[in-house]
C-alpha cells in the first residue's frame, strides 16, 4: 500500500481493497477469486436497511478524550449519538476509568444551506464546540448533504485551526462516497494520521498499539505475561496518546477490517510493524498472535512459556466446554474479518460451524507483505472450507431464509439488532457487542461459557418464536427459494 497523506480523502475501499457486499457459494471459491481481485460489485435492486460511513468514521472519533467533534450534517445523521454516548459510559466504567462523555454538536443543515451553502454555520459551530467544550482538537465530520452542495470544509478548517491554535481536522465520509461502509474507519484513522500523529520522539519498546472498538480491557492481562503495555486505539484514548502511536513497538488489531488502513499506513510512515498473525480469537491463532509479536519484541522464549503456561491452566474448562457444546450448529454473522475470528472460535469450543455470512468482503488487505493478515484464507486452512458462505450488507429478508433452511442451534452476531432476528426464529443467539470479550486464552473459556447460557434459553426463544408474524410475504417467505433472488448481475 501507498497512503498519500497528502489528500485530504481517503481512497475509498470499493476502489482500495476490491470490497463487495453481495455473495454467495462457498469460502474457498471467494477467497481463489479474491487473489485476482475477480469479484465485482453485485448491487441489490431491493434493501431493507443499511449503514453509512459517517457512522463509522464517528463510531471512532466520538471518543476520543479532549476532543470534540462536529458534524456537519442535518441532524438526522447523528440519530445514533445518544447510543454512542451510552457505550462510552459503560465501557469508560468497565475499564476503570473516567467516565467519557460524547462531545458532539451538528450544523444541522437546512434546506437553505443547500441553496445558498453552510461554510458559515460551520465556522460558529466549531466556535460553539471550542467555547463549550474547550477541546485539544476538533474533528468536523462531513454528510452525504455537506459533499453533494459542495462546502469547502477542508479551507474552513485550516482557518478554523489557525485561529484557535489547535488541530480542527475534517474528515472526509460522506455516506454516499463508498458503498462499503467501513470505509469510514479508513476516513477517520486517514484523518488522524494526516493531522494528529507526530514522528517518534524516541521508541517505547514494550508498548503495543490495539486498534479495536469501544470494548473491555481484555488485552492488558495477556501482553501483561509478555511483559508488555497495551495502548487501546482510537476509542477513548486521548489526544496525546493518538499523536504518540508512532513510538509503539508494534501494532495489532481485534479485526483486520477494522485495522487494515492504520496498521499499514504505520509501518509504510514509522516503520512501526503489523503483527502478521491472526487476531487471537481461539487457542491456535492466540498462540500464533503471540508467537508473532514475540518475533517483532525479542520475547521468543517467554512467549513460548506462556503459550505453555496458558494452555495448561485452561485445559481442564476447555475440555468441558468442548465436551458441553460438542454437535451443536452455529451460524456466524458479524462484519468481513470480525466473523472469520468468531467462527475460528466458535469450532475451538466445539460447535460444527453450518455457515457464515459476513457483512462485506474485501478481497486484499491493505498491508501486502503477509498472506496471515487474510483472515480467510487462515479460517480455510485452519478448519477447512465454508461450504454455506455469503456477503450480505445486513438484510434481515436474506439471512432469515438462510437461517430457516440450515437452522443452527445458535448463532453469533456482531450487532445486536440482527439477534432479535435469531430470537424471532426461535433460534438463542450471542451478541458480540464487546469485540474484545472473547479475545485470548480467557476469551475461548468466557465465549464457551456464553454459548452454553445462550443454548439453555431455547424454551424462550421458542416461545417468541410461536409468536412472530414477520413483515414478509408468503410468496417470500414459502415459496421462493432463493435467498439471494433481488442480488442484481455483477457491475463490469
Ligand atoms: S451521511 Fe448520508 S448516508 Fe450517512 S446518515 Fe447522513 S444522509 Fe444517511
Amino acid at each position: 500500500m501507498s497512503i498519500n497523506l497528502s489528500n485530504s480523502q481517503v481512497n475509498i475501499r470499493d476502489s482500495r481493497l476490491g470490497s463487495i457486499t453481495s455473495y454467495h457459494g462457498d469460502a474457498q471459491t471467494l477467497i481463489d477469486q479474491s487473489k485476482d481481485r475477480a469479484l465485482h460489485f453485485r448491487n441489490r435492486s431491493y434493501s431493507q436497511c443499511s449503514d453509512c460511513s459517517q457512522g463509522c468514521a464517528e463510531t471512532l472519533v466520538y471518543h476520543i478524550r479532549g476532543a470534540a467533534v462536529v458534524t456537519h450534517a442535518p441532524i438526522g445523521c447523528n440519530a445514533g449519538v445518544s447510543g454512542q454516548n451510552y457505550t462510552a459510559r459503560a465501557v469508560s466504567v468497565a475499564r476503570g476509568q473516567e467516565i467519557h462523555n460524547v462531545h458532539m454538536i451538528s450544523t444541522n443543515i437546512q434546506e437553505k444551506d443547500t441553496v445558498y451553502g453552510g461554510l458559515e454555520k460551520l465556522r460558529e459551530t466549531i466556535q460553539e464546540a471550542y467555547d463549550r467544550f474547550s477541546p485539544s482538537a476538533i474533528f468536523v465530520t462531513s454528510s452525504c448533504a455537506s459533499g453533494i452542495v459542495g462546502d469547502d470544509i477542508e479551507s474552513v478548517t485550516c482557518e478554523m485551526e489557525n485561529e484557535l491554535g489547535i488541530p480542527v481536522i475534517p474528515v472526509f465520509c460522506e455516506g454516499f462516497k463508498s458503498r462499503v461502509w467501513t470505509t469510514g474507519f479508513d476516513a477517520a484513522y486517514h484523518s488522524i494520521l494526516r493531522k494528529l500523529v507526530k514522528p517518534p520522539q524516541k521508541k517505547q519498546k514494550d508498548l503495543v498499539n490495539i486498534f479495536n472498538f469501544q470494548g473491555g480491557d481484555t488485552f492488558s492481562s495477556l501482553l501483561k505475561k509478555m511483559n508488555l503495555r497495551s495502548n487501546y486505539l482510537v476509542p477513548l484514548a486521548t489526544v496525546e496518546q493518538l499523536a504518540e502511536m508512532s513510538e509503539a513497538a508494534v501494532s495489532v488489531h481485534m479485526c483486520e477490517t477494522l485495522g487494515t488502513y492504520i496498521s499499514a499506513a504505520l509501518e509504510e510512515q514509522y516503520g512501526v510493524p503489523e503483527v502478521k498473525a491472526p487476531a487471537p480469537f481461539g487457542v491456535e491463532w492466540t498462540d500464533k498472535w503471540i508467537r508473532a509479536i514475540a518475533k517483532e519484541t525479542g520475547r521468543e522464549k517467554l512467549a513460548e512459556k506462556v503459550i505453555a503456561q496458558e494452555h495448561e491452566r485452561i485445559a481442564p474448562q476447555l475440555q468441558e466446554i468442548r465436551e458441553k457444546l460438542k454437535g451443536k450448529k452455529v451460524y456466524v454473522f458479524a462484519g468481513d474479518s470480525f466473523a472469520h475470528s468468531l467462527a475460528n472460535l466458535a469450532i475451538d469450543v466445539g460447535l460444527e460451524l453450518v455457515g457464515i455470512t459476513t457483512l462485506h468482503h474485501d478481497q486484499k488487505v491493505d498491508n501486502t507483505n503477509s498472506e496471515e493478515l487474510i483472515t480467510l484464507d487462515n479460517l480455510i486452512k485452519s478448519r477447512g472450507n465454508i461450504t454455506e458462505f455469503s456477503v450480505c450488507n445486513k438484510q434481515p429478508y436474506e439471512v432469515i431464509k438462510i437461517l430457516k433452511r440450515l437452522r443452527p442451534d445458535v448463532m453469533i452476531v456482531r450487532h445486536q439488532g440482527l439477534t432479535v432476528l435469531s430470537a424471532k426464529l426461535g433460534i438463542p443467539a450471542i451478541n458480540e457487542g464487546d469485540a474484545n470479550a472473547s479475545v485470548g486464552y480467557d476469551g475461548v473459556i468466557k465465549f464457551g461459557n456464553r454459548v452454553y447460557d445462550a443454548l439453555r434459553t431455547i424454551k424462550f426463544e421458542k416461545n417468541i418464536a410461536a409468536h412472530v408474524k414477520f413483515p414478509y410475504s408468503k410468496w417470500w417467505l414459502e415459496e421462493e427459494p432463493d435467498p439471494f433472488y433481488f442480488e442484481k448481475e455483477e457491475e463490469k
